[in-house]
């Protein structure tokens, strides 16, 4: 934690400029990017400070969505998705246009509604090699991927997998009217076990 330098006062929250919204420090806020094209950054609140003329500075932990992570977007990763980087910076509180949630990946499973300012995040991000903790996540399905929430699944009573219906040669309408589900494996024979349960989710290089 950097030290509060002389002149310089910690605030506890920050009323948005031109709204009425409060943010405090440990809240997620949408930052506006120099890019107008870009959708705004998202980062973590870590510090509110003024100097002795007002001007309101914070210290945020960045967000990165996977399209800015140096392996890229995958297909397991999600619309919402965002990994929670090493990487800090300080700006003016200017650039704060709004409040977010992120929220983590189970209860953003569990939402009925995804709002536009919802988000999830899973893995933390380091920005300097691209790797990612947890380095490994369960699989699913016959194509072994990782759950991205935005794809429906459905559960096999049989082995408790969980499958994409297209994998599965159904459609999501067709996986959506079933009322009981085995796949292939466990209509046929069940001794086809899965011996592969993670995903490396690094870069390979990241290895050590
Ligand atoms: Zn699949
Ligand atoms: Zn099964």
């Amino acid at each position: 934690m950097a030290k509060t330098k002389p002149g310089r006062k910690d605030l506890e929250s920050y009323t948005i400029k031109g709204t009425n919204k409060v943010v405090k420090v440990g809240d997620c806020v949408l930052m506006r990017p120099s890019d107008y094209e870009k959708p705004p950054y998202v980062a973590r609140l870590e510090k509110i400070e003024a100097d002795n003329r007002s001007n309101v500075k914070v210290r945020v932990r960045w967000y990165y969505r996977p399209e800015e992570s140096i392996g890229g977007r995958r297909q397991f990763h999600g619309a919402k998705e965002l990994f929670l980087s090493d990487h800090y910076d300080v700006q003016s509180a200017h650039t704060i246009e709004g409040k977010c949630t992120v929220h983590s990946f189970k209860n953003y499973t569990k939402l009925e509604n995804v709002g536009a300012e919802d988000y999830f995040c899973r893995f933390e991000y380091k920005a300097a090699t691209g790797g990612f903790t947890p380095d490994r996540v369960a699989v699913y399905c016959k194509c072994e991927m990782p759950y991205n929430p935005d794809d429906l699944m459905v559960q096999c009573e049989g082995c408790k997998d969980w499958f994409h219906p297209s994998c599965m040669g159904m459609t999501i309408e067709q996986a959506k009217k079933l009322d009981h589900f085995l796949c292939s494996d466990c209509s046929t024979e069940d001794d086809s076990k899965r011996t592969l349960n993670s995903f490396p989710v690094s870069p390979q290089s990241e290895h050590k």
